[in-house]
């Protein structure tokens, strides 16, 4: 069924029940660390504002966003828990990232002194309390983040500041995926220099520390420190089959069960043709059909996220219970899908591109391993054409 106000028979599943449980394997995982729920690109495609309140429900006890723009759709959301934005905000958005309790993460002198004007124009410091901001260093990502001879002078910069509340100090890392890597221990080891520096120069200690996300969570227990981060396997995604190791101790020590994939992706088959052998289909008139063939249109196309690729790469989808090819290449707006003869496929019948249908799953991961992505990029395309409907499937009980 096609959501309200859409006409197209074609949507997303979140299940909040899966996002709760989910938090709560998670948070039972990095105790005594708290949990901060990672929702930023619209909670990885799954929509924020409603996977915001499951995961508080969960037990995050906070949640975390790329941009201000995300941070304040939260808030006209109604959503009242603490929110950290992981970049810089533009000099401009400071004003509003204070003015609706978001929480900057700062790294540039220019960065300070905004937060600074800002917290001044709203009275921080003087006629309300100070307002948080966290410093971030980049001990290795290299994206973003103060450098490790750079990080003493922002933090004096903080600490000095009498506007300025020096909530936080955090890192990011950048292959904490691959668990035989031993980079993410250097970048753990360089966080703990820059500690032990800032502490030696006589610089207040930051109220809290944080450095892992998904990946660090599940395989690194050394860099739960405070507070984890985590993103994709709130979603119920492992970050990397190389921490599936990991996660199933995990998952064992805490006796809780495993995660579970939240989005299905779904559409209704809109039209059924039967074709001859020979016969070429789609754009690019592909190759020709081995046998008559009886095929699928489906409406979903590549402005919805599903990959042109998906078509060459031998992607699939799930239609009366079982596993079927695309038949010719992927479309603006829809696909098409080899039923073969026989098949029973009618128009109207449920698609489905991820999720289960009968004993058949396709996940996001299977889609990122035919496509040489991962299962964020996957989840993160599918487009604002399609809307989301949420389910609950409650939250399973601890095996
Ligand atoms: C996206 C992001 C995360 C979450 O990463 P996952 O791998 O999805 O858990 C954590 N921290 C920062 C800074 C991020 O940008």
């Amino acid at each position: 069924m096609a959501a309200e106000g859409t006409q197209r028979p074609a949507w997303a599943e979140v299940d909040l029940g899966a996002i709760r449980h989910n938090v709560r394997v998670l948070a039972a995982m990095a105790a005594p660390a708290k949990l901060c729920a990672v929702v930023k690109a619209d909670a990885y495609g799954h929509s924020a504002v409603p996977v915001a309140r499951a995961a508080l429900e969960g037990g995050a006890t906070e949640l975390a966003v790329a941009l201000v723009d995300e941070g304040l759709e939260l808030r006209d959301g109604g959503v009242t828990a603490p929110v950290l934005v992981l970049s810089e905000p533009a000099v401009d958005a400071m004003r509003d990232t204070f003015d609706r309790q978001l929480v900057p993460t700062l790294y540039t002198g220019a960065g300070v002194a905004a937060a600074r004007s800002a917290g001044r124009a709203l009275g921080a410091g003087s006629s309300r309390p100070r307002v948080p901001v966290e410093v971030k260093v980049d001990t290795g990502m290299h994206r973003v983040g103060a450098a490790p001879g750079e990080v003493r002078s922002i933090v004096e910069l903080v600490a000095a500041a009498p506007e300025l509340d020096y909530a936080g100090l955090w890192t990011h890392f950048a292959v904490a995926d691959r668990v035989s890597d031993g980079f993410t221990s250097e970048q753990v080891a360089l966080f703990e220099a820059v500690r032990a520096e800032l502490k030696a120069a006589g610089l207040p200690e930051p109220r809290r520390v944080h450095a892992a996300n998904s990946a660090g969570t599940i395989a690194w227990p050394a860099s739960r420190y405070d507070m984890v981060r985590c993103g994709i396997s709130v979603y119920g995604y492992v970050p990397s089959r190389e921490v599936v190791p990991a996660l199933e101790a995990e998952l064992a020590r805490v006796e809780m069960g495993p995660l579970r994939p939240a989005l299905s992706w779904k559409a209704k088959v809109t039209m059924v043709r039967e074709y001859e052998a020979g016969e070429r289909l789609s754009y690019g008139r592909g190759a020709p059909l081995a046998d008559r063939a009886v095929v699928a249109t489906v409406p979903l196309g590549y402005a919805d996220g599903v990959p042109r690729g998906y078509f060459s790469a031998g992607g699939g989808v799930l239609i009366g219970g079982r596993r079927r090819p695309l038949a010719g290449m992927v479309t603006m707006d829809q696909i098409v899908v080899a039923c073969g003869p026989g098949s029973g496929v009618r128009e109207g019948d449920e698609t489905v591109l991820i999720g289960s249908q009968g004993g058949e799953t396709i996940t996001a991961d299977e889609w990122a391993d035919l496509l040489g992505t991962v299962s964020y990029e996957i989840v993160t395309r599918i487009g604002r054409r399609v809307p989301r409907q949420f389910t609950d499937s409650g939250e399973g009980d601890p095996s």
